[in-house]
């Protein structure tokens, strides 16, 4: 049925683009959170840009004031469990999306900070929900030396026959009651520099080596303390973007954690690194889809200031060409980010592979928008002086954060492969 409308208007359009309308409590949330990034992230996340790494991650530093500003918010993850699930996905998306707008850093810093609390509550473990609580925690999966085979679960298809597995460098034997860990995780990983508390995801010995006989190693989930002998951190990182995301290596020698601090038994490993990741590729996704936003409003607000051939650039066709594709893209990515979200969170049967395309999708998009606002901007975005370039650099780091993009969308076609080979799109 067509509902005939009286007359023509705009389209409705809120902070979240052409959005259905929001019920009372999803506007009030999308507003809370929308000030608190204008406010609060937008303008530490641009201090933290121009302070060196180890600046951002010294005590004092202002970076720290996030977790208390953001606190404010009343934004317990609980709170989502206790809504409607297609409600507390869009809040979720909303909520992720406002974050990106107001710094990508920051709002990863956040998700990542919450994560092994997260993952202790999935494994319904309380007092490793106690061990979490207030501490700043982040998600520990890669390693010099493992970082796109981290992802390598189909031993038979994705690797070379009679090659190893690849177990990395930072790696557990399960003794008695004890977890023993040795190594370190990669420079990468988020929030490394100042966490207290880890979700580490390692390949693991329980007595009959690392490797299971189809080739896959066997691993533990661990929640551990990083204020416990044995561990000790590397320089705070220095890189191009998301610079207020402290970043660093964590060094383990001989660190003994109590087998209870597991979040899983042997046999459920690869459902809880399935879990996180998928976590980590909606974090990212609802994120960049607001990166992408902040990038099209600052060339869209440039566009009505700057003058050229004779008129504001808004009033040239090509200008609003241009606009109309960064708007379409924005659009795209949020509905490919939205979708993943409620994939991840109501199927009973997830992938990360399949949430990882998603992030694919919506970082390529994201950059695609960025890139072109920055040329809107002329000149003067190429200054330290407009925010724009410092967005261009976020964007690129996202390319490669939980997994490299090409990498990511050949393991999608892996997994064409694999659901083909057990029937799927054969109808
Ligand atoms: C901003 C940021 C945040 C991050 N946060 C975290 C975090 O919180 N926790 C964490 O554990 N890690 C984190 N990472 C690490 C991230 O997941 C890895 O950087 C990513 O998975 C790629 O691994 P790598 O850097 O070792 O690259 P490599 O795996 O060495 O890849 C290098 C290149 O080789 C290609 N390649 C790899 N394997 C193959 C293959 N089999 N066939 C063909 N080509 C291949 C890749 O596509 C890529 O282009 C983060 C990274 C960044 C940049």
């Amino acid at each position: 049925m067509i509902t005939l409308k009286p007359n023509l208007t705009l389209p409705a359009a809120g902070l979240s683009g052409f959005e259905t309308p929001l019920t009372e409590e999803e506007a009030a949330i999308q507003a809370s959170v929308h000030r608190f990034s204008k406010e609060v992230l937008r303008p530490l996340g641009r201090e933290l840009d121009r302070m060196s790494a180890e600046q951002v991650a010294a005590a004092g530093s202002p970076y720290y004031t996030v977790f208390s500003e953001f606190a404010k918010l009343g934004l317990d993850p609980a709170l989502l469990a206790d809504l409607p699930p297609e409600m507390a996905v869009r809040i979720e998306s909303l909520i992720g999306e406002e974050l990106g707008w107001g710094d990508a850093g920051l709002g990863i810093s956040l998700g990542c900070a919450a994560l092994p609390q997260m993952m202790a509550a999935g494994a319904g473990n309380a007092e490793l929900v106690e061990l979490c609580q207030g501490k700043i925690g982040c998600w520990m999966a890669t390693q010099p030396d493992r970082g796109s085979d981290n992802q390598v679960f189909d031993f038979k298809r994705d690797w070379p026959a009679g090659v190893p597995a690849n177990i990395g460098n930072l790696t557990a034997k399960v003794v008695g009651d004890e977890i023993i860990i040795n190594g370190q995780c990669s420079a990468w990983v988020s929030n490394g520099a100042v966490a207290q508390v880890a979700c580490v995801m390692m390949c693991a010995d329980y007595g009959e080596g690392f490797l299971g006989p189809d080739g896959l190693p066997h691993g533990v989930a661990v929640i551990v303390p990083l204020d416990i002998k044995g561990v000790s951190k590397g320089k705070p990182l220095e890189k191009i973007g998301q610079r207020s995301l402290p970043q660093g290596e964590v060094y383990f020698d001989n660190v003994r954690v109590p087998r209870r601090f597991a979040l899983t038994d042997q046999e459920r490993y690869y459902g809880a690194v399935s879990s996180s990741w998928s976590h980590g590729g909606t974090l990212m996704s609802q994120t960049f889809v607001g990166v992408a936003r902040a990038a099209f409003e600052l060339a869209l607000q440039y566009c009505h200031e700057r003058r050229q051939g004779g008129a504001l650039l808004i009033d040239h066709q090509m200008t609003r060409l241009r606009l109309g594709e960064m708007l379409r893209r924005v659009e795209a990515a949020r509905a490919v980010a939205r979708r993943s979200l409620a994939f991840a969170r109501l199927s009973p049967q997830t992938h990360p592979y399949a949430t990882a395309s998603a992030k694919v999708t919506v970082t390529e998009e994201a950059k695609l928008v960025v890139d072109e606002a920055f040329r809107l901007f002329g000149g003067n975005g190429t200054t330290l002086e407009y925010p724009i370039e410092k967005l261009v650099r976020d964007t690129q780091s996202a390319l490669i954060e939980d997994g490299e993009n090409r990498i990511l969308t050949m393991r999608l076609g892996l997994l064409a492969q694999q659901l083909y080979a057990e029937g799927w799109a054969q109808n």
